[in-house]
């Protein structure tokens, strides 16, 4: 159970004062649903305004606070701005501009006669000065001096930086006092404040330390959680497994194994032997042939007389996977079975039936295979196809409750750099497929200037009309961002108006059933093109689908590219990805376009992303999709993981089960970062 001192940080963030139902849905959309998630919710960059005396202190261009008194108001013909010249102490005039809806509220803001402090950018208009839409406007100087560093915070619509900033302040003023769970010299060298202090700094300016200190609470967190889940393992006996071949060689395949897929099923056949569980991790690129690798490891479990499950992240996956396996089957007489939530009434019974009499050997799911409701008769191997992202661990840790512990599998298409396999997979074994099926080509990848948007609309007209299929893939940074997703649905109607119904869209706010549906007609080859956003990184393989286009390629790191690049170039045809990239290209953004063009190596790819974006700005970008942190950046990974995973093996091993006054404080840790599935097996240990 969580500890009661951490419930104000657990509490909704329907409970502070302002939140009424149109505020919580943006907040939702931005995963903030708790005041813990709000306190964490820190600024990606801070304004930094100086206050002038007057006007003539301040260059064009600068973040400014100074005092002005409105003298007239100029509206502009037909649509053009509302203008309130306003004057400083010294005689200088400045413009203040309103354009659209904001104009209406300025005369009230802005009295005429009546002094005002105003924050804002100065800006030249002609001879003139102006300032666009000022950020503040207030008549005591109290606000406007308080906004000399003002934090600007990830939005999304329907929320102002004002009022996340005001739930930011009631979230931090709710903050308990939490015991140390760092080691007192190690924050002492580093120049680290408490918790409280740091997560208070962290909103109030560009603080180093104090962000450094809470993105190492985040890996120490998740260091702890993967040992403890790597030690409760050790500490269980698992299922040896005996395979004596007679399955495997019943398998058709239309292909030869590579040498990386014999030493690795090879590995696995060595792990699964043994009484202690398996703890491994598969690493292949996409297309590297994971599946078959999986098989093997399944058909093993099979032979000795045990089950195997395999858990997929979607529903798409799994149902994709279970028509790949069939298929591999046929010839074997074992049988598989799909379970996904969405499956209800008979045939679940009849599976959940199998699944605990043990005649369905071989199951493929999402997480619904792990409900309390599914029991097994002998499960002795669970393989995780992770693809990316989050989570393994907890599944991991799911795995571990019984008795008896399966052997695990996992699998990972990304290739991230080392430092972050240790900070997604802990210290787990690895096997890599380090070597492409034979018979592959290059993808042909261009970058193209947004410009010829025209021309390549017209090959991709070719290239359906001669009967290929094709991807078109937009950015959604984030899956709340509203701009992306009208700007996704736009380029879909503008593509469906030029080539017909064969065009379908799939975007993250779609639900489950119409993206199944749009991605089935894709697969089947109903429909020639489909327009995406990036959910496809982990989706279909269509071998018919040789053309890709990226939209704004640039907004992409170069391991999401790499993934989606690798749902073309899956059949004998040559495929070809076009990058499209906008005008405003950075040095960095045009470095990592031309590697794309270079090289297909995944693992190349990644540890090159990971050192142009090291130096990148100074707060860094928080990754949500490549790790499985929110707060740590990759420079502090690269940075503070390896810290963090030698004090975690310290805590665990000196205090085995966290029980001195730091491991207890550890163990709040691991609540406050929600990797209390660590805590759980160690009560259950
Ligand atoms: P991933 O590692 O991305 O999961 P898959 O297992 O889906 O890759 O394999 C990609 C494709 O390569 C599949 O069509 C699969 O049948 C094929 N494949 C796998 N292994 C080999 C091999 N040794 N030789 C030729 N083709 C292979
Ligand atoms: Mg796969």
């Amino acid at each position: 159970m969580r500890p009661d001192l951490l419930n104000p940080l657990f509490a909704g963030v329907d409970g502070l004062d302002g939140v009424g139902p149109k505020v919580a849905k943006p907040l939702e959309r931005l995963g903030l649903a708790r005041v813990r998630d709000l306190a964490y919710h820190l600024p990606d960059r801070f304004v930094n305004r100086r206050a002038v005396a007057s006007l003539d202190e301040a260059s064009v261009g600068e973040q400014i606070v100074v005092a002005l008194t409105p003298l007239d108001y100029r509206q502009a013909p037909g649509r053009g701005p509302f203008r309130v010249n306003a004057v400083d102490g010294a005689g200088n005039v400045c413009a203040l501009t309103y354009f659209g809806k904001a104009s209406y509220s300025a005369k009230k803001l802005l009295p005429l006669g009546e002094r005002r402090w105003v924050a804002g950018r100065l800006d030249q208009y002609g001879q003139s000065l102006q300032m666009v839409h000022p950020d503040h406007v207030s008549e005591g100087s109290d606000q406007a001096l308080g906004s000399l560093c003002e934090a600007v915070y990830p939005l999304s619509e329907g929320l102002t930086q004002g009022k996340v900033a005001g739930l930011v302040a009631q979230a931090l003023a709710a903050l308990p006092e939490l015991p140390e769970w760092i080691e007192p010299g190690l924050a002492q060298r580093m120049g680290w404040p408490g918790w409280r202090e740091a997560l208070r700094e962290a909103h109030r300016g560009e603080h180093g330390p104090a962000r450094d200190r809470l993105a190492y609470d985040e890996l120490l967190a998740n260091s702890l959680a993967l040992m403890l889940v790597r030690a409760a393992g050790r500490a269980r006996s698992g299922t040896p497994l005996a395979g004596d071949g007679h399955l495997r060689a019943r398998l058709s395949l239309p292909f030869a194994m590579t040498g990386a897929q014999r030493r690795a099923i090879a590995e696995i056949e060595g792990d699964v032997a043994q009484g202690a569980p398996m703890l491994r991790l598969l690493q292949g690129d996409v297309g590297s042939g994971k599946t078959v690798v999986a098989l093997n490891a399944m058909l093993i479990a099979v032979e000795a007389g045990a089950q195997a499950a395999l858990l997929a992240p979607t529903e798409i996956l799994a149902r994709q996977h279970f028509e790949t396996l069939s298929r591999m089957l046929a010839g074997t007489g074992v049988e598989i079975a799909l379970l996904t939530g969405r499956d209800k009434g008979r045939s679940r019974e009849s599976i959940l039936m199998g699944l605990v009499d043990g005649s369905i050997p071989i199951v493929v799911g999402t997480h619904a295979i792990f409900q309390d409701a599914v029991q097994y008769r002998n499960l002795a191997l669970v393989v995780i196809d992770e693809q990316h992202r989050f989570g393994v661990g907890q599944r991991l840790a799911l795995t571990q409750k019984g008795r008896r512990t399966p052997h695990c599998l996992a699998m990972t298409a990304t290739p991230i750099p080392r430092t972050l396999t240790l900070a997604q997979y802990g210290e787990m074994d690895v096997s890599k497929l380090d070597e492409m099926p034979p018979g592959r080509q290059a993808i042909d990848t261009r970058v193209v200037a947004v410009e010829r948007m025209d021309d390549v609309i017209g090959a991709l007209g070719r290239h359906i009309g001669a009967g290929g299929q094709a991807y078109w893939v937009c950015p959604m940074v984030r899956e709340s961002e509203a701009d992306d997703l009208a700007a996704a649905e736009a380029r879909y109607e503008e593509l469906k108006a030029r080539f017909g119904d064969s065009v379908v869209l799939v975007h993250g706010q779609l639900r489950p059933e119409a993206k199944d549906a749009a991605m089935e007609r894709f697969a089947r080859g109903e429909a020639a093109l489909l327009v995406a956003t990036t959910v496809i990184e982990v989706g279909v393989d269509v071998p018919n689908a040789t053309l890709m286009v990226i939209e704004q390629a640039e907004r992409f790191g170069l391991a999401q590219l790499h993934q989606l690049r690798g749902r073309v170039g899956r059949g004998s045809e040559k495929s070809v990805c076009l990058l499209l990239r906008g005008n405003a290209l950075s040095q960095v953004g045009r470095e990592r376009l031309a590697l794309m063009r270079e090289t297909q190596d995944g693992f190349r790819l990644a540890e090159e992303d990971l050192r142009l974006r090291g130096g990148g700005e100074l707060l860094g970008t928080r990754q949500s999709g490549d790790t499985p942190f929110r707060v740590a950046t990759l420079e502090q990974i690269s940075k503070l993981l390896p810290v963090a995973h030698d004090d975690a093996r310290l805590l665990i091993e000196r205090d085995g089960g966290l029980t001195g006054e730091r491991g207890e404080a550890a163990r709040i840790l691991l609540y406050l970062f929600e990797r209390d599935w660590g805590v759980l097996l160690l009560r259950g240990g």
